[in-house]
């Protein structure tokens, strides 16, 4: 039932993937600000990017800047969302910080999705949340009629100056990634390229988790890091530098583009002539919340194996559930003591 779960999990995210692609076309290599500019402000978080769109279409002409927040970072990638001047950059990082950097935002934010955290009274009157996420107390908006939202970010003072911030590169998802294959085949061949780390996942909020930071900044300087989802906070301002012609970090999307990761792994699998498993590439991933534990059910529905869960194991890998997984070369085995399952 669970490899069925994620079966049927692989459909939606395509089904998604082609929504998304076919309605605001296919990313593209895009260099984000991770600053912001003077004026009025709405922070977009969650994964929803319908509501981004709709948020744009109804602030233009408003001398309101939109930012995005957490996963909706790739959407900056998107042409028919980038097609929007006052898209402005991206604000903060991952879900374990938003009761950081919402109470820090001079703006009105919109929670799209259900990674959101018990909101405190500090800027519980800034927040609003879409779709399939509530919370008591915090108004809900129904039909993309984001009037009050745009109010709300009229009412505060929004950044009283501009605030200079590095850039990092986004929309490395399957179109872009195949676009250059030719040229990582050639790489990997050459040698130039070693291997590939999947670094994906929801990551953890426990203080002083540092893995993934230390992971990819121990990476051999000729391998190359993809990544997807909020773990990607970690390290998603580091620069890695080029590699075989093409950028070491490659920031494949949010956690549901999982699914461009599949595709990409598959063509290259194809490219070499050998099975996705038997490809230069090892995975490093995280998944807690439950959309995203789905994406690990796909991942082992198509199995795939020899994947690194942790650095700590999630609730729902209780030993049995290891043992099943590490018996079937799902899961790399640790031992006792071992923080990398
Ligand atoms: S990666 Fe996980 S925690 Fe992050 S937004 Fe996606 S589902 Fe939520």
């Amino acid at each position: 039932m669970a490899l069925k779960c994620g079966e049927v999990n692989l459909r939606a995210m395509e089904l998604l993937d082609t929504a998304n692609t076919g309605t605001y076309g296919d990313p593209e290599p895009t260099n984000v600000s991770l600053g912001a500019k003077k004026g009025k402000a709405i922070l977009v978080s969650g994964h929803d990017l319908k509501d981004l769109a709709e948020i744009l279409k109804q602030t233009e002409g408003k001398g309101i800047n939109v930012y995005t927040h957490g996963e909706m970072l790739p959407c900056h990638g998107y042409p028919g969302l980038k097609k929007y001047p006052h898209l402005a950059g991206h604000y903060g990082t991952a879900w374990q910080n938003q009761h950081k950097e919402f109470a820090a935002f001079p703006g009105a934010i919109l929670m799209t999705t259900n990674c959101l955290q018990k909101p405190l009274d500090t800027y519980k009157d800034n927040i609003f949340t879409s779709g399939p996420v509530q919370f008591p107390g915090v108004t809900h908006i129904e039909g993309y009629d984001f009037t009050p939202v745009v109010e709300r970010a009229l009412e505060l003072q929004g950044f009283e100056a501009d605030v200079p911030g590095k850039t990092v590169m986004t929309g490395f998802a399957r179109n872009a990634v195949l676009g250059v294959a030719g040229t990582i085949v050639e790489a990997v061949k050459n040698k130039d390229i070693r291997h590939f780390f999947l670094v994906a996942g929801c990551d953890g909020a426990k203080p002083g988790r540092n893995y993934y930071t230390e992971f990819v900044e121990k990476v051999p300087s000729d391998c190359v890091v993809l990544t997807l989802a909020c773990g990607k906070f970690r390290f998603f301002d580091k620069d890695l530098g080029n590699i075989g012609g093409i950028p070491r970090l490659l920031d494949v999307g949010q956690c549901n583009d999982a699914y461009s990761a599949i595709k990409i792994a598959v063509a290259l699998s194809e490219a070499f002539g050998v099975g996705v498993n038997d490809l230069p590439l090892s995975m490093v991933l995280s998944w807690y919340e439950q959309k995203a534990v789905a994406i690990l059910l796909t991942l082992l529905h198509l199995g795939i194996q020899d994947i690194r869960l942790g650095p700590t194991l999630p609730a729902f890998i209780t030993p049995n559930v290891l043992k099943v997984l590490v018996d079937n070369q799902y899961a790399g085995g640790g031992s006792e003591g071992d923080t990398l399952w």
